[in-house]
């Protein structure tokens, strides 16, 4: 008989580093906006691994891609061209309305990447005395856990015991104006920044931030670079997180959805100008580009288009939020949230409460502690949100 939930926990416990603390339940099933463990019982899945699900879980078109492609060609490495490829950066470039694109695989290799290209085109473009170059990035980032990511973060416990840290970094307070114009020198190359910032509980920043600090890095040549890794395609309501406030950012990174929780595929998008920067030797991956994950992100960002999720995100996110503000609850601090991207902010910490609602069948993860992120597939239709309401209603009440 194949191992059931408790024996797959033991095993995975015994001979896995200890680095996540997930809620005791194996999925080995999925369909849409379902899981299901080995035992048969079925779950609503209410964080879309952290929003790289946008699509839901086995989309068809995208598993069509998948198959059709693993029948052909997988891997090529960059030392050859390959069929997709050119098709996948023409797409990503239409979308979002830049030049060039550079294909990796996770959303911390994407970063890298960005802090590579803003460092070099501080140097060869704005003109910034060598090794002089900093970024600007945010208290409370995620930007995932290389060594460049925790440098860049302001979490003590992200960071402890894995220094040196890389130099170069400076942190205004999330959404504060006043700091990044005081922080802001001859030497910055970039303020990086989450327009939502996702990890830290769905933060949202004051409303004119975003449109304010992009204004402030065109008039000082800085460059205006967007995480839209978890915030971008579709979450939020729109394509772009960034699109809230009408802006176009200098460079999108992207990662999570663009592969539509099949295949990882990040990446960064820029113009010629800055992603010019690049030249042969100067930054790659051997998985980066591939052709099994260029097919499945075309199939996954033409599932977004197709299926109108920006349009159906904020449409039910909204009516969601108020149905969440309609709960009667002290503990409840805050209901906020764009689109399909939730977070209801307790006063209390949040982990009993995702324990209980996996109880109810509904999975979502606490983040930050207090906060719990409601996050579903932007496939979910009105009646498997009402499903998912009545439960957080009894659990939250
Ligand atoms: N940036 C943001 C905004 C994220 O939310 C994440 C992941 O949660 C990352 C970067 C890192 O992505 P990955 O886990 O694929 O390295």
């Amino acid at each position: 008989a194949e191992k059931k939930t408790k024996a797959l926990i033991e095993q995975t416990e015994k001979y896995g580093a200890n680095n996540y603390h997930p809620l005791p339940i194996v999925i080995s099933r999925a369909e849409g906006v379902w899981v299901e463990d080995p035992e048969g019982n079925k779950y609503m899945d209410m964080l879309s691994a952290y929003s790289a699900v946008n699509q839901g879980h086995r989309h068809p078109k995208i598993i069509q891609a998948l198959k059709e492609q693993a029948d052909k060609v997988t891997l090529t490495s960059r030392a050859f061209h390959n069929d997709q490829l050119g098709p996948w950066y023409e797409k990503i470039c239409k979308l979002t309305k830049k030049e060039m694109a550079l294909p990796m695989n996770t959303g911390a290799e994407a970063v890298e990447t960005a802090v590579k290209a803003a460092r070099r085109w501080s140097y060869d473009v704005k003109g910034v005395p060598e090794n002089q170059a900093e970024i600007i990035a945010c208290t409370g980032n995620f930007h995932g856990r290389t060594m460049t990511a925790v440098s860049l973060s302001s979490e003590a416990e992200y960071k402890r015991g894995f220094g040196p840290m890389l130099p170069g970094i400076k942190l205004i307070p999330y959404g504060d104006l006043e700091a990044l114009k005081s922080t802001i020198t001859d030497n910055t190359a970039a303020f990086l920044i989450e327009p939502i910032q996702g990890e830290a509980g769905i933060v949202i920043p004051p409303e004119g931030f975003m449109k304010a600090a992009f204004d402030l890095c065109k008039q000082t040549n800085v460059l205006f670079i967007a995480d839209e890794i978890q915030a971008g395609l579709s979450r939020t309501g729109k394509m772009f997180a960034c699109e809230w406030e009408g802006i176009e950012p200098d460079m999108y990174i992207l990662g999570k959805a663009l592969g539509g929780g099949v295949f990882p595929i990040s990446c960064v998008v820029a113009n010629q100008d800055i992603l010019g920067v690049f030249n042969p030797g100067s930054h790659g991956s051997t998985f980066g580009g591939n052709p099994l994950a260029c097919a499945v992100s075309i199939a996954a960002i033409d599932v977004l288009i197709d299926e109108k999720l920006s349009d159906k995100s904020l449409e039910l996110g909204q009516y969601f939020v108020r149905k969440l503000k309609e709960i009667q609850n002290p503990r409840i601090k805050e209901v906020r949230g764009r689109g399909l991207f939730i977070g209801v902010e307790l006063t209390e910490p949040a982990r009993k409460y995702c324990e209980e609602l996996k109880e109810q069948g509904l999975l979502c993860k606490e983040t930050h502690d207090t906060v719990i992120r409601f996050a579903p597939p932007l496939i979910i239709s009105k009646d498997e949100l009402d499903w998912a309401i009545e439960r957080i209603n009894k659990v939250l009440s």
